[in-house]
């Protein structure tokens, strides 16, 4: 195993390094942080080093860091919940951990060693585990994150890598309970291309689309659905989420081909529709199948899936100036059930037969 035995060394918060909790009425999404973090460095020289657990803090780096010019930044999200009697638990870390390094292998960045910095991350958890909320449905949000640091303007891979994780509690997703979102088609701005890195959790890729959902939300829609970059027909995602839809008696998700990011989400949600004996179809879907299916009456369902929401129910499209209503705007039944199953398998309610819960401490 890669960097078994990298010591991690650990410098607690002190009292007074220790921040005060926010509000746990108003967590919001990835605005406050716990009191610890992970960071370890990487070079060519000594591989993975310096790994340590310590007071959340700034960091110093050079304005010539080659991530703040050519973007080398790969990141993961995944979430720690508090399960009954108090556990705290993960949901497929090492799942994040594995697609990190296929990110990392897209981005000429270095292999993380997933056991050992699996470790750190479990550590790093339990050390903040008074950040995790106890409101029902709130969580802390992990976000795992590799950037390149050397200081060099030349273009190549950087020889110098910053890998870190950081912590958020956040407030439940859907308090009052779910509200299916009106989403944008978007024919003109394009996610991911063929070649390109669609498949990667590279910051490149947000940054890019940015665009595309402030245009969408001023125009009154909460998410953009992208179709892909040929010929602006088979549908590739909603926003930073992987899409399903229920056409007829059949689940249908476009299938992972290079520009869709392969969400541990939508593996779970394929992975329990099999489990329930659900006709399951990972196939290629045009947008014009799926206004042909609202129209004719055998769209009953679509929904994003995704590590912040779990599931995303869509109310409402809108496809050159048409709006297409579905399920008339409400929660459909199994967009509920995978939700209500998913949330129980993450709190440790149920029997977990894939192995899928890791518990911390
Ligand atoms: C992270 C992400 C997803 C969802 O992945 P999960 O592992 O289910 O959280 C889907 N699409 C994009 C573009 C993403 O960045």
């Amino acid at each position: 195993m890669l960097y078994k035995n990298l010591e991690i060394t650990l410098h607690k918060a002190s009292p007074e390094q220790k921040k005060e909790k926010p509000d746990q009425d108003k967590l919001g999404f990835g605005v406050h942080f716990s009191d610890h973090m992970f960071t370890a460095r990487w070079n060519r020289e000594k591989g993975w080093h310096d790994a340590e657990i310590k007071p959340y803090r700034d960091f110093e780096l050079d304005p010539a860091a080659m991530v703040f010019h050519y973007g080398q930044a790969i990141f993961e999200g995944l979430k720690a919940y508090r399960g009954k009697d108090g556990q705290v638990l993960l949901f497929r870390p090492k799942d994040n951990l594995e697609r990190l390094n296929r990110s990392a292998l897209r981005m000429c960045m270095p292999r993380i060693p997933t056991e050992r910095f699996l470790q750190a991350l479990k550590a790093l958890v339990y050390l903040d585990r008074e950040w995790i909320p106890e409101a029902e449905g709130a969580t802390l949000y992990i976000r795992p994150t590799m950037i390149a640091t050397e200081p060099a303007l030349g273009l190549r891979p950087s020889d110098e890598y910053l890998f870190f994780i950081i912590n958020s509690p956040v407030g439940a997703y859907y308090s009052e309970g779910f509200n299916p979102v009106k989403i944008y088609v978007e024919d003109s701005y394009v996610r991911a291309v063929p070649g390109g890195v669609g498949e990667a959790k590279t910051a490149g890729n947000y940054a890019a689309s940015v665009k595309a959902l402030t245009e969408a939300q001023k125009k009154g829609y909460t998410q953009v659905l992208w179709l892909d970059a040929i010929e602006r027909r088979y549908i590739e995602e909603v926003g930073t989420s992987n899409i399903f839809f229920v056409l007829g008696d059949e689940l249908v998700t476009p299938p992972i081909r290079g520009t869709i990011l392969p969400g541990i989400t939508r593996d779970s949600v394929l992975q329990l529709a099999r489990d329930w004996g659900l006709k399951v179809a990972e196939r290629p879907v045009t947008i014009d199948e799926v206004i042909e299916a609202a129209e004719n009456g055998t769209l009953k369902e679509a929904f994003g899936t995704g590590t912040a929401a779990v599931i995303s129910p869509v109310g409402e499209f809108c496809y050159k100036d048409r709006n297409i209503v579905i399920n008339d705007g409400r929660t459909g039944k199994l967009s509920q059930r995978f939700f209500d199953e998913l949330q129980a398998l993450q709190r440790g309610f149920r029997d977990d037969v894939h192995n899928w819960v890791v518990r911390v401490g």
